[in-house]
C-alpha cells in the first residue's frame, strides 16, 4: 500500500516538461527505437558545444574550486555579471546585487521562497516556462496567469494584466525573450508593464535566459535598463547562449529602489547561505563568457546554423494543413496552433502521447506551459536539418489521417 505521501505543498506543483509523456519514451528507447527528441533545450545533444576557451577555464580553475564559496557566488564571476549590467546603463548595480545560481531555476524557487506568503498573487505570462508557476505555488503563493496575445505576436496583454491585479497581487513575471513563445518584447511594452508595475508597487522578475538569442541582429532590451524607480529581478545565465546547460550557471541582479526591499534581500541572503553555494567550478566559466566575442552570434545570424533551423522548421511547419505558427523572433522554440476542429482534439497530452507511439517523435504539449486550451504544442528546432526534415514529415504524415 502507498503510504508515504507526497507533501501537500506539491499539491499544485507540475513540471510537464519533463513529465509522465517522457516515461513513455524512455519506455519505447527500452524497446529499441529511437526516438526523435524535440522537446527540451538542451543544446549539448545537438553538437551545439560551447565555446572552446570556456571548457579551459573551469578546467584550469577547477584545483582552486574545490572548496565552498561566499554563498552569493565568487567574487570574478559576480564582478563579471556587475560590469555587464553597467554596460547595459544600470548604473546603480553593486556586487552585492548579485547572486550566482545553480542554474536560472535554482535562484527563481529561491527569488519565490523568499517572497511569498500563503496566498499572496504572482502575475505570470501564458503560455509560461512552468518552472515559474511551479515555483509560485510550491512558495505557498498563487500563479495568476495573463494572457500574451498570439494575434500580438504574443506580447502580453496589459489589460488583461491590469484586470488580474488586487490586494494580494505582489509581483509580476516577464519571461523576455519568452519560451515557449519566442516573442522579443519591444520598449514600449517594457514601459508599460513598468508603469502597471510602478501603479500598484509590484516587483518585476524578469526571466532573460534567451537574451543573446535573438534572429537577424534584433535587440534585446533588458527591462531593468528602463527603469530605477521600480524593484526588478532579472535573470539570466549561460546554459543557453553558452550551451552548458549541464553546468548549471545562471544568475539573478537586483536593481532598482532596493531601500524598500532590505527585508527581502535579507531573506534572499538566509536562502543563499542555506544552500551553501553553487557549484564552484562552473562560475569559472562566467567570466570568460560575457568578455570578448559572443560565439552565439555566429549561430543566430544568417547562415548561422540556428537561424536556419528557426527558418526551416518554421516554413515546414506552416506549411502541413491545420498548422499556424507566429514566428519566434527569439529562442530555441515553436509553439504552433492546431486547427483542433479539424483534427477533433480534446486533450493535448493525448495527442502527444499518440504521436510519439505512433511516430516516434517527442514533443511537448502546450498545456505543459499552462496555455488553457488543448490546441498549441511546443517544438524545440535544435537538432540538424535533416532530423527537422524527418520529425516534422512524420508530423504532415501522422495529421493527415489524425482524429482524436
Ligand atoms: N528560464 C527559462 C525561460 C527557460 O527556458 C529555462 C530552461 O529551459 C530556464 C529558465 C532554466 O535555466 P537554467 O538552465 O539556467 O536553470
Amino acid at each position: 500500500m502507498d503510504y508515504i505521501k507526497k507533501s501537500l505543498k506539491l499539491e499544485n506543483v507540475c513540471y510537464d516538461i519533463r513529465g509522465p509523456v517522457l516515461d513513455e519514451a524512455a519506455r519505447l528507447e527500452e524497446e529499441g527505437y529511437t526516438i526523435y527528441k524535440l522537446n527540451i533545450g538542451n543544446t549539448a545533444p545537438f553538437g551545439l558545444n560551447a565555446p572552446d576557451e570556456i571548457i579551459h577555464d573551469v578546467m584550469y580553475n577547477l584545483k582552486n574550486s574545490q572548496g565552498y564559496c561566499d554563498s552569493k557566488g565568487i567574487f570574478p564571476a559576480r564582478k563579471a555579471v556587475m560590469q555587464y549590467y553597467q554596460k547595459k546603463g544600470i548604473m546603480d548595480v553593486e556586487i552585492d546585487d548579485i547572486y550566482i545560481g545553480n542554474g536560472v531555476s535554482e535562484l527563481i524557487t529561491l527569488a519565490m521562497q523568499g517572497l511569498l506568503n500563503n496566498g499572496d498573487e504572482v502575475l505570470i505570462p501564458m503560455p509560461d516556462y512552468p518552472l515559474w508557476t511551479a515555483s509560485v505555488n510550491l512558495a505557498g503563493g498563487k500563479a495568476v496567469h495573463y494572457i500574451c496575445d498570439e494575434q500580438s505576436k504574443w506580447y502580453p496583454d496589459l489589460d488583461d494584466i491590469k484586470a488580474k491585479i488586487n490586494e494580494k497581487t505582489k509581483a509580476i513575471v516577464l519571461i523576455n525573450p519568452n519560451n515557449p513563445t519566442g516573442a522579443n518584447y519591444p520598449i514600449e511594452i517594457l514601459e508599460a508593464v513598468i508603469k502597471i508595475a510602478k501603479e500598484n508597487d509590484l516587483i518585476i522578475y524578469s526571466d532573460e535566459i534567451y537574451e543573446k538569442i535573438t534572429y537577424n541582429g534584433a535587440e534585446h532590451t533588458s527591462i531593468a535598463t528602463l527603469t530605477d524607480d521600480v524593484l526588478v529581478v532579472t535573470f539570466s545565465g549561460l546554459s543557453k547562449s553558452h550551451r552548458v546547460p549541464g553546468f548549471r550557471a545562471g544568475w539573478m541582479m537586483l536593481s532598482g529602489p532596493k531601500y524598500h526591499a532590505e527585508s527581502y534581500i535579507e531573506g534572499l541572503n538566509i536562502l543563499s547561505s542555506m544552500r551553501l553555494c553553487s557549484n564552484v567550478p562552473s562560475q569559472y566559466a562566467i567570466q570568460t563568457s560575457l568578455g570578448g566575442y559572443q560565439s552565439i552570434d555566429d549561430l543566430v545570424l544568417p547562415g548561422g546554423r540556428l537561424k536556419e533551423q528557426r527558418d526551416l522548421a518554421y516554413k515546414l511547419l506552416t506549411d502541413i494543413p491545420g498548422i499556424s505558427c507566429v514566428k519566434p523572433e527569439a529562442g530555441l522554440y515553436l509553439f504552433p496552433k492546431l486547427d483542433t476542429e479539424k483534427f477533433n482534439i480534446t486533450n493535448d497530452e493525448r495527442f502527444i502521447l499518440d504521436f510519439l507511439v505512433q511516430e516516434k517523435v517527442l514533443l511537448v504539449q502546450g498545456s505543459g506551459f499552462n496555455w488553457p486550451n488543448p490546441d498549441h504544442f511546443r517544438m524545440v528546432f535544435l537538432p540538424s536539418e535533416e532530423d527537422l526534415r524527418i520529425a516534422i514529415g512524420r508530423l504532415k504524415k501522422f495529421l493527415s489521417n489524425y482524429q482524436q
